[in-house]
């Protein structure tokens, strides 16, 4: 690994003027992802200004239409929350099926977003429950965040503060599991707003999150088998593209069943 310089800021405002005359920057938050990238050499930033501490990433509140969840909260404190379990039980669900103890106590949901993995749990819980990412700069629609592979709408030093998670009537994830690591094979979360509205996201199947516009129709129409036809299909020594098709749609109607019988 390549020589850095560790910040470790007291503010915000200091985390951002960190920034200020350096190139090559990067902000560390559990260092799940960030660290072993660096060891492997495949990113070398001189400088990490570690955030996690700041108050601001920190949050953990309801409101009466939102459940509020900062940057820096850890993945075992969403799945262990009471007050996520009762706001938005499949969230603490999907937290509580990321990796394995140790992650989840390093991980964050700020890191997990930022970082876009195509096989990620939060970026379909992200999705699915409607979510405003709120930054130091703006609040980005999750329609609008998460652009591919791996990438997102986020300028170089911007910050994610907090997740603001639109609270839905029923919702369920359903996840087949990678063995070794945890990580999605195929990962779908369904969330049911009122005025019959739906959303559906699925995770570990295409190069990035997306919404599936077909199964949102089935499940309003009743239909339990819609259509998945996409040009950037996963195919990797975990599961073929078609293997990951057929079991979006098991898991989908395993959602649906969970939702109904809830
Ligand atoms: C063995 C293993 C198994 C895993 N299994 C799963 C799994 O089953 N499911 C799953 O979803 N994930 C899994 N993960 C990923 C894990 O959950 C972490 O969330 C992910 O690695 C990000 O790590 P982190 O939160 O520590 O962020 P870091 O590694 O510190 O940062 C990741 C990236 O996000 C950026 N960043 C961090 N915080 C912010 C912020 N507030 N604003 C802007 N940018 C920011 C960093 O600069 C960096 O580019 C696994 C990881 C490991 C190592």
């Amino acid at each position: 690994m390549n020589t850095f310089t560790y910040h470790r800021a007291a503010t915000l405002s200091l985390a951002k003027d960190a920034f200020k005359g350096h190139e090559n920057v990067k902000f560390l938050s559990g260092g799940m992802t960030l660290l072993p990238a660096m060891k492997h050499g495949l990113i070398q930033p001189e400088h990490l200004i570690d955030v996690t501490h700041l108050s601001e990433l920190s949050r953990l509140e309801e409101t009466a239409d939102h459940l509020i969840v900062g940057a820096a909260i850890h993945h075992n404190e969403v799945a262990s929350s009471p007050m996520v379990a009762k706001a938005i039980p499949a969230l603490a669900y999907l937290a509580s099926q990321i990796g394995d103890p140790q992650v989840r106590v390093r991980g964050t949901l700020g890191g997990s977003i930022a970082n876009n993995d195509p096989a990620a749990d939060y970026p379909a819980g992200t999705l699915g429950l409607k979510a405003m990412i709120v930054t130091d700069q703006r609040e980005i629609d999750a329609q609008d965040f998460f652009t591919g592979f791996y990438s997102t709408a986020l300028e170089e030093n911007e910050l994610i503060q907090y997740v603001k998670f639109a609270k839905p009537l029923k919702s369920a994830y359903c996840k087949l599991k990678q063995a070794a690591s945890g990580y999605a094979v195929v990962g779908i979360f369904i969330a049911v707003y009122p005025n019959h509205e739906v959303r559906v996201a699925v995770t570990g199947v295409a190069a990035g999150v997306f919404r599936w516009t077909q199964a949102e129709e089935a499940f309003q129409s009743e239909h339990d088998q819609p259509v998945l036809e996409r040009d950037d299909l996963i195919n990797d020594l975990h599961a073929s593209s078609a293997y990951r098709v057929n079991m979006a749609k098991v898991l989908f109607r395993r959602a649906v069943q969970q939702i109904k019988n809830s």
